[in-house]
């Protein structure tokens, strides 16, 4: 690897590291991937081998049979070497498990954030700086004046009728275990109910610790006799309720457009907005910064005109 070469390069198959055969999070089956989280667009079934967290791996058996011929599941910050290279993982604050997979080589340290945010989630491990030469982010959020309000500003408002039920839409993992939770924290005096569909995630962050607080699985004859229910549903269930006087919809998403036709705004989100990442850069003391999932033409044009080194993994 030359000094100047960039640590990370897109290939057909995914993220590969250059004078390798290691993938990370990639999109069609090789035979060494480095996978940062369990959900679909970072995570596929029928690897040979399989480097990731516990609690991925875990999440990554509930949701594939055969996921993988063989799966290595390191701690937290246990060096582990592939191919010459000395790996670690570092938490992402994304959902359960989620990692930042950080490498050296020529001593030169690596950081690829996968998915991650800075806001508090209670729902799984916070997001742990790591400080190094080069710093690959996402850039899902990365609009100027993209903000995510604190959720609690959101779930307050369902304070404001009490006496209805609400259809609230979430991913079914990761988003859905740390609503349960917000909803117990902030909102504890509505009754959370979650679709069948979700159920078996919520399960697996509590084997792994993380309490979500009171919930149970969706109870129907409840739910139309009685008020001050929130039902959780996948995105593609929370579609099928139309408008009602028996409850309000909302769903969860930093994206407004997926908001929209909704009574309820619910602008949360496990992903960085503008100044999580304008932070994080910081935080990383990075001398390169380079950028992947998502538009990152006003971060680019940002960090240059702040002299700062930048570019596209392409
Ligand atoms: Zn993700």
């Amino acid at each position: 690897m030359e000094a100047d070469e960039a640590p990370l390069e897109r290939t057909s198959h995914g993220f590969h590291i250059p004078g390798s055969s290691i993938y990370i999070d990639p999109k069609e089956p090789v035979a060494c991937a480095i996978i940062s989280h369990a959900h679909g667009d970072h995570a596929i079934p029928g690897h040979d081998t399989v480097y990731c967290t516990y609690q991925t791996a875990k999440l990554l058996r509930a949701r594939f049979q055969n996921f993988a011929f063989k799966i290595v599941t390191p701690q937290w910050q246990e060096v582990f070497q592939i191919e010459g290279i000395n790996f670690r993982f570092a938490s992402a604050g994304h959902m359960l498990g989620s990692a930042q997979v950080v490498w050296e080589r020529n001593n030169i340290t690596t950081v690829y954030t996968g998915d991650y945010k800075r806001q508090l989630d209670e729902s799984c491990d916070p997001y742990e700086v790591v400080v190094c030469d080069n710093f690959i982010t996402e850039t899902t959020f990365a609009q100027p004046g993209k903000i995510h309000p604190p959720p609690a500003d959101c779930l307050l408002a369902l304070k404001d009728f009490p006496s209805t039920n609400f259809v609230i839409g979430a991913y079914s993992l990761g988003k859905a275990q740390r609503l349960t939770l917000l909803f117990n924290q902030f909102i504890p005096e509505f009754n959370v109910m979650v679709h069948p569909k979700i159920v078996k995630y919520h399960k697996i962050y509590e084997e792994a610790g993380f309490n979500l607080g009171k919930w149970a699985p969706f109870q129907r004859q409840v739910f139309r006799k009685e008020k001050g229910n929130i039902f959780l549903v996948p995105p593609p269930v929370l579609q099928n309720y139309i408008p009602s006087e028996n409850y309000l919809r909302g769903m969860t998403s930093g994206w407004e457009h997926l908001q929209q036709g909704y009574e309820l705004n619910l602008p949360i989100s496990d992903h960085a907005d503008w100044n999580e990442l304008l932070q994080t850069i910081t935080d990383s003391k990075a001398k390169k910064i380079y950028t992947v999932h998502g538009d990152d033409e006003q971060l680019k044009n940002y960090l240059s005109s702040n002299n700062i080194l930048v570019d596209s993994i392409i």
